[in-house]
């Protein structure tokens, strides 16, 4: 049978056990569509408010649960030398990936053009009071690389911990394990500690899955209440440009990339993971969606060594989506502007947007905002910069939602080929849909 058809297949069957995800996220298309047409402040603001209650429960876990698998991730792998392998084989497989996705992203943009002609279709629909709110996040951005780089080291972890930055988190509890790990047999209370912290997690990560449905269903109804699908009409051949780009990073570069570099079907894997997949296009937020992340994954064959360490990193690090949607939005705004894109430009921005896209958190909107590090750099006046971003913010949360279940996918697809490496997979389980075990 043909790969394309095992894949749809496979996910067809993730859904079937899923339905009830599948349909809240149908649903509340439908529901959006509805809306955008006969708004209602009330039944807007109950989705709203049943959607928050399902992101904020879940983000609720999301760092006591990076923190301790980090932990137990690093102090079962122990030796150093193995640690480094790992760490050395996920940057190789992330850079591998995120590079796809950036040559994906520039070679479509640069052949179907979809910014020709876009400028005065920016200046109408650039609403002004997002102009406003954009200037000041321009301007925020405007550090250099360096200082990005710098905050990334918590000088105090605990302001990090409260303010839940993903990034100073990691490197903290990162250096912390490492040394934990290598302190030896002292440091059995903290683990034992943090073992119990992560099974307890896991357990209200099962709790908070019941309110997946009717969570996933209020998301996206109030998401595409607030766009309607006319959207689609209006800039339908960037939106073709970017969708095209997550198909092709979904249905060739993870099947290509698993085939080469392990014996993974990605069709077992998708249909092990597709709860996670299509939460994370109802959350729209990689960090949100990691529990499940790992739940999908250590439930369905995946170890518990490599998935505690690869997947926390990979949901705050791994942002292919984001990449190629980067590379594409500023492809086009180069392109509605008139700025020569000579192919050192575009090499530039493919850089850029791989430096851009692993600095930004794994929550809604936030890859949007480090787009501006690679705007900067365009020669675009202010004027044309605030229009441009305040257009891509117009129309920012249905390619978040699409960006996400990239972004989500390639974690798992990067953590299965190192397990696979390691032998860390049972294949008997991953490969055997009908065994899995129900998440909730
Ligand atoms: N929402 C994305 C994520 O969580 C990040 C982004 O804004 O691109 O993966």
């Amino acid at each position: 049978m043909k790969l394309h058809m095992q894949i749809l297949i496979a996910l067809g069957l993730g859904i079937k056990r899923n339905w009830h995800i599948f349909f809240g996220i149908i649903a509340g298309i439908l529901v959006g569509i509805f809306l955008h047409s006969h708004p209602s402040a009330l039944v807007s603001t109950i989705l709203t408010f049943v959607g928050q209650v399902f992101i904020r429960l879940i983000q609720m876990v999301v760092i006591p649960l990076v923190v301790s698998a980090i932990i137990i991730g690093i102090t079962s792998v122990g030796d150093n030398k193995q640690l480094g392998k790992f760490g050395k084989k996920m940057v190789l497989y992330y850079g591998i990936i995120t590079s796809a996705a950036v040559i994906i992203g520039a070679a479509l943009a640069l052949i179907f053009k979809p910014g020709i002609g876009a400028a005065n279709y920016i200046a109408e629909n650039a609403a002004a009071e997002v102009q406003a709110s954009v200037a000041t996040a321009m301007a925020q951005q405007q550090g250099n690389i360096l200082n990005i780089f710098l905050g990334f080291i918590p000088s105090n972890p605990f302001h990090s911990f409260a303010y839940g930055d993903m990034v100073p988190i990691i490197v903290f509890v990162l250096i912390f394990a490492v040394a934990l790990a290598k302190v030896g047999d002292v440091n059995r209370p903290i683990v034992s500690f943090f073992e119990s912290v992560f099974a307890a997690t896991m357990k209200i990560t099962d709790w908070i899955m019941f309110l997946a449905a009717p969570g996933v269903f209020a998301l996206t109804a109030s998401a595409v209440s607030s766009f309607g699908i006319d959207i689609f009409a209006s800039i339908s051949k960037y939106l073709f440009v970017l969708f095209l780009g997550f198909l092709i990073q979904l249905f060739v570069v993870y099947p290509l990339f698993l085939k080469f570099f392990s014996k993974v079907s990605v069709a077992m894997l998708y249909s092990a993971v597709a709860e996670a997949m299509m939460v994370a296009f109802g959350t729209a937020s990689s960090s949100a969606t990691l529990p499940l992340t790992i739940a999908c994954c250590e439930k369905r064959g995946i170890s518990h060594k490599i998935s505690s360490f690869v997947l926390p990193l990979g949901a705050t690090l791994n942002m292919d989506g984001t990449a190629l949607l980067q590379t594409v939005a500023v492809i086009f705004l180069a392109q509605a502007y008139g700025v020569p894109l000579e192919p050192f430009l575009v090499i530039q921005i493919a850089l850029l947007a791989i430096v851009a896209s692993s600095t930004c958190a794994g929550i809604p909107g936030a890859g949007l905002i480090t787009i501006a590090l690679i705007l900067n750099g365009m020669g675009l006046s202010p004027e044309q910069l605030v229009a441009g971003f305040a257009f891509l913010f117009t129309i920012e949360r249905v390619t978040d939602m699409m960006r996400t279940l990239v972004n989500v996918t390639s974690d798992t697809v990067v953590v299965a080929a190192i397990a696979d490496n390691e032998n860390e997979i049972n294949y008997d389980l991953l490969n055997n849909p009908q065994s899995y075990e129900e998440i909730a």
